[in-house]
């Protein structure tokens, strides 16, 4: 029997449902609708895709006692400053254990985490294996003195993360309805999978199979892992959907959280002709590498294609564009 997405234990975290409209000067240039989610106008920090993700993760945190939340990431990650954010409204610890390469200052996020009041650990690794097993170590310690921690993977991408997405679905069927558009095709970043692997899931069960694209920023085998998690998302729900569609196309230039300068055209372009900011780890790449597979074809016939904006901007602030 499948579950309703809305009857599933959620926290309400942020302001939702997100805009949804259509870009129209970019739409003219480009000769196709591309239309805008913004998920970076979420309403907690500067926005992100890792709120809705969050609203699931902390209400399964909730329900099972934890008063300390730990979660991993890069120096930058707008993930774990988000989950910083989102468990102090909540009155819960936020243990934030961090990849120390790429740390070029007390810049960006790490500002925003301390604002939130995380407790910032950094371990010095370009390994999460390392990440996790500093993070046991923390996590029994603290379990020793009588708290009760959750613990987030990297990119809260767990298949109840997932569930966030296919919950931004639910709204864009809505939206797009209300515009009288039909989309033809879902666009996002992938980062560590779970937006992307919920956007199809959520194509499934709103959007008759929309065909998703995933512009992968870093070079796990997304293929596989997506539509896994979307799997086992649906599982959560007793849903047994036929995925649609769903394509992986890779865009990450020297490497994850690298900026890459031949993108610095397009988010400028962005910026300046519809007032919106991108960033040069996710969206950057991502909007940068769909404007590339349009003028490639990729999208064949398609006559509207939308774009989730999935945050990001705190890292205009620690790194140069390039
Ligand atoms: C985490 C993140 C993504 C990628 O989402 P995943 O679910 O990890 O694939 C995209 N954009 C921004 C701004 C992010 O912080």
């Amino acid at each position: 029997m499948m579950k309703d997405l809305q009857q599933f234990p959620r926290i309400p975290l942020g302001v939702y449902p997100t805009p949804f409209y259509k870009l129209e000067a970019v739409s003219r240039k480009e000769g196709v609708n591309l239309w805008i989610k913004r998920d970076d106008l979420c309403g907690v920090a500067l926005g992100g895709n890792k709120v809705r993700k969050l609203e699931y993760l902390l209400a399964d945190a909730k329900a099972r006692g934890c008063d300390v939340v730990f979660t991993a990431g890069g120096a930058q990650s707008n993930h774990a400053m988000l989950t910083a954010a989102c468990a102090a409204r909540l009155g819960m610890r936020a243990v934030l254990v961090l990849k120390k390469r790429g740390v070029s200052g007390h810049l960006g996020n790490l500002v925003l985490d301390d604002i939130f009041g995380a407790q910032v650990h950094f371990v010095d690794t370009d390994s999460y294996d390392d990440v996790y097993a500093e993070t046991a170590r923390m996590a029994s310690e603290l379990e020793a003195q009588g708290h009760k921690c959750y613990e987030i993977p990297v990119g809260g991408s767990t298949p109840l993360g997932s569930l966030g997405y296919a919950q931004c679905v639910r709204e864009m069927a809505e939206q797009s309805a209300a515009a009288g558009v039909r989309l033809d095709h879902i666009v996002s970043a992938t980062g560590s999978g779970g937006t992307t692997a919920g956007l199809l899931l959520g194509s499934a069960l709103y959007l008759n199979g929309t065909p998703v694209l995933g512009v992968g920023v870093d070079n796990d085998p997304f293929e596989e892992i997506v539509p896994y998690l979307a799997r086992d998302a649906a599982a959560l729900i007793g849903a047994e959907p036929n995925l649609g569609p769903f394509s992986m196309r890779y865009h990450f230039g020297s490497g994850y959280a690298v900026p890459n300068p031949e993108d610095t055209p397009a988010i400028l372009d962005l910026a300046r002709s519809e007032g919106i900011l991108l960033d040069p780890v996710y969206t950057g790449k991502a909007y940068a590498g769909m404007l590339r597979l349009l003028h490639e074809g990729f999208f064949g016939g398609a006559e509207n294609i939308v774009f989730v904006h999935t945050g990001g901007a705190a890292a205009l602030f620690a790194m140069d564009l390039g």
